[in-house]
């Protein structure tokens, strides 16, 4: 696993010193909206904590974490209005993934259909 590189650009919208279009926020989660959006609502939901990836958070949160991050995105979800259409939720973890952005966050998309889950792989 990689160590946390806190200059990394969720890391920097998290002190403010990148803006973001906010769309919750609580003691342990910020969600916003990504900025190159792949479907008519993509949102990016973030814990506050220092967590490069799932599996780094899965194994390293609290309780209270984990279980805000959950309610959280289903909050932003039926905030967004995708409840009754449909959306996906996503996360990417490490090189085969393509993470970006190495600060674990999950990917809300919905608003039109989304087409299959993924890509078929390059042969
Ligand atoms: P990943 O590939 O790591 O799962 O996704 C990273 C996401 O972060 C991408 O969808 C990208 O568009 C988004 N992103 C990268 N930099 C910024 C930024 O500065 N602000 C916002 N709002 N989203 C960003």
């Amino acid at each position: 696993m990689a160590t946390y590189d806190d200059q990394n650009i969720f890391a920097k919208i998290l002190r403010g010193e990148i803006p973001n279009d906010t769309i919750f926020e609580d003691e342990h989660v910020l969600a916003f909206r990504d900025i190159n959006p792949q479907a008519p609502t993509h949102v990016l939901v973030i814990p506050k904590g220092a967590y490069v990836s799932f599996d780094d958070f899965s194994e390293k949160a609290g309780d209270a974490e984990i279980a805000a991050f959950v309610r959280a995105v289903g909050h932003v979800a039926r905030k967004m209005g995708l409840k009754d259409s449909g959306y996906r939720v996503l996360a990417n973890h490490g090189r085969d993934s393509n993470q970006e952005v190495p600060h674990f966050h999950v990917h809300i998309a919905g608003g039109q259909q989304l087409g299959p889950l993924l890509a078929k792989p390059r042969s």
